[in-house]
């Protein structure tokens, strides 16, 4: 039998005083961890975490201060500038700081800002990314966010700016005309204004779109419906923020690809959703 492989202690990066490390948690389920989180987790003398991260997380880390710093749904950017300026405060006082963020920190998780103001006071950074709920997330319901016979590019859309509105400088036209999976961030406040546009622009109201609400975490749910019944269909659902859209044929795949369902003893739907005729791997 041979031996697992294992990193000596000291090839792991230590989290210095005076550091802050920003990094992902991923999209919930705390096996979606990436291993310098969890090495950042045990080293950490403060967490401050958003309201995305999995509680089960935050028990990694069982002797560090927990500081919620949670904000949801685009509220004032003051509240984020608080943080930013606290991590500082934090770094400067000389203590391991861990700056926790749901999925990946630098997708529509402003960890970009976040970084530029320790990097302009001075404060050393390291940037851990995490699985994006747009792509981790997709997969626990099934859905990849690219198969070769669907799409050749996949557009990553934020549903709502820094006013909490849709972004005016979206160009649904070209999105539409260009990519052929949409994969949608905080989109449900604005969901019938977000499918819309995408239906002036062109795309079909009978394309299909997945919303995946809590994903990875047990009380995922899916919503699969079409663009055209999208907004009724997610107000009778019921589901709730946090949520992914995915609009495209991807979402297909799901009919073969539930693995979660399968788990369950479900029988795949149609082992040939794109309707190929033919065994996916024989091109
Ligand atoms: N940095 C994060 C995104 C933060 S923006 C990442 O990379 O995943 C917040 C949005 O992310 C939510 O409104 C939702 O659209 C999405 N999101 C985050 N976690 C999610 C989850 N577990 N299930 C579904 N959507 C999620």
């Amino acid at each position: 039998m041979t031996e697992s492989p294992s990193l000596p202690a000291s090839d792991w990066p230590e989290l210095e005083p005076g550091w802050v490390w920003l990094c992902g948690a991923g999209p919930g389920d705390p096996g979606l961890l990436t291993l310098h989180a969890l090495n950042a987790l045990r080293q950490a003398e403060v967490v401050i975490y958003d309201a995305l991260v999995d509680e089960r997380i935050l028990e990694w880390a069982p002797r560090a201060e927990k500081i919620y710093a949670g904000k949801r749904g685009g509220k004032p950017s003051s509240i984020q500038r608080d943080i930013s300026l606290r991590l500082v405060d934090l770094a400067r006082a000389g203590k391991r700081v861990l700056r926790l963020k749901g999925g990946d920190p630098f997708v529509f998780g402003r960890g970009g800002e976040e970084a530029q103001t320790l990097v302009q006071h001075c404060v050393p950074v390291r940037i851990i990314p995490g699985i994006s709920a747009g792509i981790g997330g997709l997969a626990y319901a099934g859905i990849p966010v690219t198969h070769r016979d669907v799409n050749q590019s996949v557009t990553f859309i934020t549903g709502h700016d820094q006013s909490g509105e849709t972004p005016n400088t979206l160009d649904w036209a070209s999105i539409s005309r260009s990519s052929q999976v949409l994969v949608i961030y905080m989109g449900m406040k604005h969901i019938g204004q977000i499918s819309g546009a995408l239906l002036d622009a062109g795309r079909p109201s009978s394309e299909p779109v997945a919303v995946v609400s809590d994903a990875t975490t047990p009380r995922q749910r899916v919503l699969e419906t079409t663009l055209g019944a999208l907004e009724a269909d997610l107000a009778a659902s019921g589901l709730a923020p946090p949520a992914i859209v995915c609009v495209g044929r991807s979402v297909l795949m799901r009919q073969v690809l539930d693995w979660q369902g399968m788990a369950r003893g479900e029988a795949p739907r149609n082992l040939d959703p794109l309707g190929r005729g033919k065994p996916a791997e024989s091109a």
